[in-house]
């Protein structure tokens, strides 16, 4: 077992995580980026990203966390590849545990946990993962310009993501499994606008079909009830908007999280209510869920910190 000790330690490996890395390190505080289950986070899943500043020609999602982590290091930021499974923030120094029983002694933390997007849980979901299949409009609507594409969710999320696709589509079917949708009535009003934006209310997805890549989904209506009615709709993506489970759960007993699970930190910055302990990107985020404001969000979170120690005289 090993025993690090560190200023400031930096839980998640996503753009906010290692934005702060890059800051603290930047500021000498010889951060720690613990990366989690997924290191790179989410955007290691996508394609494509051609909305991050500083990318005319776009960049692969790995290759854009790749250049972030390497740009981390440059700066002394000491990155580990394990799982932080056990927090104790009842004082500080606060101390954290990884899966494989190494223990850190940290001054500050930074959660940068992120969140995961749900899925249906269909085989074909992974099957055309990269494929067809997204759970991100902004991030890869445009490889979708003038075809056809499905939304799974009926919620605010949902609807943004369609109203943003009929922009870009010929034609957006939103697939409901309630007859309404859960949405804010001003967004429900807007997708009803929407010409080319057909939503099928009572439905469910139960699978993907398609040679290379998705061309269409099969439907069901009513499922489960004597007025079940199967038929397929032909499409070329595929996009859930189902809601995102943020990855806080280890922090529960410490950390104030909202009904939803996120992280609630007190506004313009990211302190949590455990004094030392500040939060970035979409672990404290249901709303914008962006490369660039996740990286944003870790910047101030390094920043935070920084201005945490030297007021406790620890810089
Ligand atoms: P929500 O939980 O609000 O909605 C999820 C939707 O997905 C619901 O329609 C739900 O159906 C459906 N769903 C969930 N699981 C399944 C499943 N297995 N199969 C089919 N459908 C499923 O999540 P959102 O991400 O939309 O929103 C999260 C929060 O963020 C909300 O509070 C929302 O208001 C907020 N938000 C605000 C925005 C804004 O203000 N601009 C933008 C985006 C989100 P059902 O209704 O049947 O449960």
């Amino acid at each position: 077992m090993e025993e690090l000790k560190t200023k400031v330690l930096i839980i998640g490996s996503g753009p906010a995580g290692y934005t702060a890395g890059i800051y603290a390190s930047r500021a000498n505080l010889k951060p720690i980026v613990v990366e989690g289950p997924q290191p790179g986070g989410q955007l290691t899943q996508t394609t494509e990203i051609e909305n991050f500043p500083g990318y005319p020609s776009g960049v692969q999602g790995i290759q854009m966390m790749q250049d972030l982590r390497n740009q981390a290091e440059r700066f002394g930021t000491r990155i580990v590849s394990r799982l932080i499974t056990k927090v104790d923030f009842s004082k500080r120094p606060f101390i954290c545990h990884d899966d494989r029983g190494d223990r850190y002694e940290a001054e500050t933390v930074i959660i940068a946990t992120g969140a995961t997007a749900k899925y249906l849980g269909l085989d074909d979901e992974v099957k055309y993962n990269g494929l067809g299949v997204s759970a991100c409009a902004t991030c890869d609507g445009f490889f979708y310009r003038n075809r056809t594409v499905a939304v799974v969710g009926g919620g605010d999320t949902a609807c943004e993501e369609a109203l943003y696709l009929s922009t870009i589509c010929k034609k957006v079917y939103m697939v409901v499994r309630k007859d309404y949708l859960r949405a804010s009535t001003v967004m429900q009003t807007r997708v009803k606008e929407k010409e080319n934006i057909e939503i099928l209310f009572l439905c469910n997805v139960t699978g993907l079909y398609g040679e290379d890549g998705v061309e269409g989904a099969h439907v069901v209506r009513n499922l489960g009830t004597d007025k079940e009615e199967k038929f397929d709709i032909s499409i070329d993506g595929f996009f859930l908007a189902i809601g995102h489970t943020p990855n806080t759960e280890v922090f529960k007993d410490y950390i104030e999280l909202n009904k939803e699970g996120y992280i609630i930190t007190a506004a313009p910055g990211t302190a949590t209510n455990v004094e030392g302990v500040f939060a970035a990107g979409d672990c404290a985020d249901p709303i914008y869920r962006q490369a660039i404001t996740s990286a944003g969000t870790g910047c101030r979170a390094a920043m935070d910190a920084e201005r945490f120690l030297m007021d406790n005289d620890e810089v």
